[in-house]
C-alpha cells in the first residue's frame, strides 16, 4: 500500500466558522496520481471538526443555528468550571461531529456528490490556525 499526502492550513475566526476545503483536498489527492484509493482528511485539535454538507449560506446558517440550540455556548459545563475555560461547547460540538472523513477516490476524483462539499468547522471561541492532514491510500 502506498501513502501520499499533504497538509492544508486555514486561518479562521472560530465561533462555528465553516471553511470549504473541498478544492484543497482534491488538489492534494491529485498529487498522488492514482485512479483508485481512499482519501482521509483529519483536522488536528479538540475544538475543530470535519464533515460534508451542501456548502451554501442557508445550509451554513441552519447548521450553526442547530448547534447553538443543541449545545449552547452559555450552557453549564464542567469543563469550564474545572479548568477556568470558556470553550466547553466547542469541545462537545467537535466530539459530536468528529475530526475526520474518508472519501473514496474513483477515476482519480473524490467520490463526492454535486452538492456535497468537505468542510472544516472551527468551534473554538477565538481565532485559530488549523491544520488538516490529507492522505491518499492506494
Ligand atoms: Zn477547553
Amino acid at each position: 500500500m502506498a501513502v501520499h499526502g499533504g497538509l492544508l492550513r486555514a486561518d479562521t475566526p472560530g465561533n462555528g466558522h465553516v471553511v470549504d476545503i473541498t478544492e484543497g483536498v482534491a488538489s492534494v489527492a491529485a498529487t498522488a496520481g492514482v485512479d483508485r484509493g481512499l482519501v482521509t482528511v483529519f483536522a488536528t485539535g479538540s475544538t475543530v471538526a470535519v464533515t460534508t454538507m451542501e456548502y451554501e449560506p442557508g445550509g451554513v446558517h441552519d447548521l450553526q443555528t442547530l448547534l447553538d440550540r443543541l449545545i449552547p455556548p452559555s450552557g453549564s459545563y464542567e469543563h469550564n468550571r474545572r479548568n477556568h475555560d470558556t470553550n466547553a461547547h466547542a469541545h462537545l460540538r467537535a466530539a459530536v461531529i468528529g475530526p475526520s472523513e474518508s472519501i473514496p477516490l474513483v477515476g482519480g476524483a473524490l467520490a463526492l456528490g454535486t452538492w456535497q462539499q468537505l468542510v472544516l468547522i472551527d468551534f473554538d471561541d477565538r481565532p485559530r490556525t488549523r491544520t488538516v492532514t490529507v492522505q491518499v491510500l492506494s
